[in-house]
């Protein structure tokens, strides 16, 4: 599955060319690269980061996949790598970053993963990051190849045979030439054998088993030109394959369902019931004080642990989940759901929405939907936008409240369990609505100590809805905090 806003940039600015065509033909169609949503993996999860501040935006999201350690380091080592480079733009450190007001002019970029193949013994992720700083549209992508017959992680040029390379670039260059920007001879030279490794970052299958090979903006032709691609139809490809070429292409055009590597767990099945909530005892929260602890970005690694601990207390909370998150934790959505908690719907990667267009917007918000709708069987009725970042285009996508909060933890800033637990101790009111994030250790850990603390003062554990109880919500328009709630004064 591709990020929505991924394939959409890549649509828009690609400029294609299939092998063989004569240059000034019109340009095909961006033809539609296998992406497979591994939910066969047991114990597969992502890794996402972020920071909610409002003057440097950043998320990142990658895959830890069980079987394959070294293809989880690259991944990761590459995120961290990437990160870096966009902290020196931006003032040399996240904190410097951040300590940079630019008003809406905000750096941001967005770094996220695509399964290409993840059956048979062969796994394959496509990269792609945006920078909404750089020039052009800021995407760039990379694929990355494990091969579990060595259990390494190698690079795309990898699934061509070692002496069919030369032919391969032959094609390329072939399939590159009469593009507008592009220069025979300075492709050439990229694609030569000093170069290729570095030029040939990105070779993902089609569903019928054709090859797509991306090219970054400026890596072979100038860089107006934007992003170039050559696609080799399965024919073409076929006799160019290596060994590890040969498997991931069968696995593309007919995905597995299966990872055949050592120390894969077998996923349990997906919940297939609806997850109607028990019956709650009704709380009115004009008569009894309320709060609406909310929990940002997860599921994640710790979200069972929470979900524990908030049935100790009988306490309910508000979910936000991040669409991609959902969909490779399904069981916890569900098991959420299905113990009285709300899923709020927090957008598919995490983008500052503002940046994206109409239609980008509104599947970022329904891919959500589906993945939430998939594990519990109904759509959520909330949603927040990442960064609280809103405007009209949002507040119309949507469609539905978008509920912001009164009380900031900025518990991704901190990553300490006192200093959450006393933030929400000391300013926490009646009728509040209180951020925090699951995706952190350090803010699960904080959360027995914030219910006691809050219960011996006699607050309840509300869900937003909850919370608002009686109170008509309306669709496009933002709630931080019940201001009619009990106690509030
Ligand atoms: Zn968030």
């Amino acid at each position: 599955m591709r990020n929505g806003f991924a394939v959409l940039a890549l649509a828009a600015t690609v400029a294609g060319c299939t092998a063989g065509l004569e240059p000034g033909k019109p340009v095909p169609a961006v033809p539609a690269i296998r992406t497979v949503t591994p939910v066969w993996i047991g114990g597969l999860r992502l890794v996402s980061e972020n920071s909610e501040h409002e003057n440097c935006h950043w998320e990142t999201t990658y895959p830890a996949v069980p079987g394959a350690d070294d293809l989880t380091s690259t991944l990761r080592d590459a995120v961290h790598r990437r990160l870096t480079t966009f902290f020196q733009a931006n003032g040399g450190s996240d904190e410097q970053c951040q300590a940079l007001a630019r008003g809406d002019a905000s750096p941001e970029i967005s770094i996220n993963s695509d399964f290409l193949v993840a059956s048979g013994d062969v796994v394959g992720v496509e990269m792609t990051t945006f920078d909404f700083m750089a020039t052009g549209d800021g995407t760039s992508t990379r694929s990355y190849w494990f091969d579990g017959a060595t259990r390494k992680t190698v690079p795309a040029t990898e699934l061509i045979a070692g002496d069919a390379l030369d032919r391969f670039t032959e094609i390329l260059v072939n399939g590159l030439s009469g593009h507008d920007g592009v220069d025979t001879a300075a492709v050439k030279e990229a694609l030569g054998p000093d170069r290729r490794a570095s030029t040939l970052t990105d070779l993902a299958f089609t569903e019928s088993g054709g090859l797509v090979v991306q090219f970054d903006q400026g890596a072979v032709a100038a860089v107006p030109a934007g992003r170039q691609l050559v696609v080799l139809s399965p024919a073409d490809a076929a006799p160019l394959l290596s060994d590890l070429g040969r498997r991931a292409q069968r696995e593309a055009v007919q995905p597995g369902q299966r990872l055949d590597l050592p120390g894969v767990p077998v996923a349990s099945p997906a919940p297939t019931t609806t997850a109607a909530p028990p019956t709650a005892q009704p709380v009115d929260c004009l008569q009894v004080k309320c709060v609406a602890l909310t929990f940002d970005d997860g599921p994640g690694p710790y979200t069972a642990q929470l979900l524990t601990n908030l049935e100790q207390y009988n306490a309910h909370a508000t979910f936000f989940v991040v669409g991609q998150n959902a969909t490779y934790n399904a069981d916890l959505v569900h098991r959420a759901a299905a113990a009285g908690h709300e899923i709020g719907n927090h957008s598919w990667s995490h983008p500052s929405l503002p940046k994206l267009s109409d239609k980008d917007v509104r599947d970022q918000f329904d891919r959500t939907d589906q993945a939430v709708g998939k594990a519990t069987g109904a759509r959520p009725a909330l949603v927040r936008p990442p960064y609280g970042a809103l405007n009209d285009t949002v507040r119309a996508a949507a469609g539905r409240p978008l509920i912001l909060w009164s009380v900031d933890t900025e518990d991704w800033k901190y990553r300490d369990s006192a200093v959450v637990t006393k933030a929400v101790l000391d300013r926490t009111k009646p009728g509040d609505i209180v951020l925090m994030h699951d995706i952190h250790q350090t803010s699960v850990d904080a959360v027995p100590a914030i219910l006691a603390g809050l219960q011996d003062r006699g607050y309840r554990f509300v869900t937003v809805s909850q919370l608002f109880g009686g109170t008509p919500l309306t669709g496009g328009t933002s709630y931080d905090a019940n201001p009619g709630a009990f106690g509030r004064g």
